[in-house]
């Protein structure tokens, strides 16, 4: 029988998950269902304990609004979850217990692995923004590259988080001055159509620039990378498939190949 998985958010309707999950249950031979379920955004822990109660759920995805109250919901986290202090991957076990993971920081790296290269190791990253996806980056990305700077909007968030973590912080409009081989934007500015007010120069100078936001066209943070001249611009599509499969590993065991579903989802109008 295959087994339901959820992608809990609000909104939801947008979410690509369920045909992500598809076709990763198409390539490894896995049955499973996976669907979409709006959650009010009030009582996250009460609609979670219904749902469990009233059907047989393997597993969930979750998303904006509700990382944070997915951590408090899980009993036992994983070392990633705890330091980014939010869960997108819940297991339901079937003794009752909950666990929670955070999958987007290693999705994020095997993304800019696939189009940065191998010595990554050597990289220094500027990260922009402080918000709860830059958290997520954080748990995972010191570990893989040379050093990581993070610049905010609000400069007392850069400097707490990169105080949190073990890494630089610095001004926003004075990232220049420094050279980054990696521009991350981990703000929501693209999502209003604006872009985070960095020198154009610290984007010329980058060999990627990658923004977490993914869209048909070149989302705002692109169109200004391009703009100052930088050659390789991505928006943050890699990643999301990348954290789909790594949490359709920990619930079924086997990491679907992404390169299909991507090159898939990139072609479908
Ligand atoms: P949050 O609301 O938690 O944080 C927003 C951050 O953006 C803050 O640091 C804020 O700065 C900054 N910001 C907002 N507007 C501007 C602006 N105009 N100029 C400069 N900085 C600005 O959002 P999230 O961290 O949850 O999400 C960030 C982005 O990451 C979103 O676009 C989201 O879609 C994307 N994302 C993509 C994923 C993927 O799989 N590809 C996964 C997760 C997120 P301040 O502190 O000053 O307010």
């Amino acid at each position: 029988m295959s087994r339901r998985f959820y992608v809990i958010g609000n909104p939801i309707e947008h979410s690509l998950s369920p045909v992500i999950h598809a076709a990763f249950a198409r390539e490894t031979g896995i049955p499973i269902v996976y669907e979409k379920r709006l959650f009010a955004i009030e009582d996250f822990d009460g609609q979670l304990q219904q749902l469990l109660k009233t059907e047989k759920v393997s597993g969930a995805n979750v998303t904006v609004p509700f990382k944070t109250k997915a951590y408090e919901a899980s009993r036992t986290l994983s070392g990633r979850a705890r330091r980014a202090g939010a869960v997108n991957t819940l297991s339901f076990r079937k003794d009752g217990q909950i666990v929670g993971d955070n999958t987007d920081g290693i999705g994020f790296v095997r993304d800019v692995k696939r189009l940065y290269g191998e010595n990554l190791d050597k990289a220094h990253v500027l990260l922009l923004g402080a918000g709860g996806a830059a958290r997520g980056l954080l748990a995972v990305l010191p570990e893989f590259v040379e050093s990581v700077t993070v610049a905010n909007r609000t400069e007392a968030k850069a400097v707490s988080l990169a105080r949190e973590f073990g890494v630089f912080s610095c001004p926003l409009e004075g990232a220049y001055g420094s050279s980054w081989d990696i521009v991350v934007n981990a703000t929501s500015a693209s999502l209003n159509g604006a872009v985070p007010a960095v020198d154009k120069r610290v984007l010329s100078s980058a060999s990627l620039c990658y923004d977490l936001m993914y869209s048909r066209v070149a989302t705002p943070f692109m169109q200004q990378a391009q703009c100052a001249g930088c050659p390789n611009v991505h928006d943050g599509l890699g990643m999301l498939v990348e954290q789909a499969a790594e949490s359709f590993r920990i619930w079924n065991g086997i990491r679907p190949t992404v390169e299909p579903v991507l090159f898939w989802l990139r072609a479908t109008p």
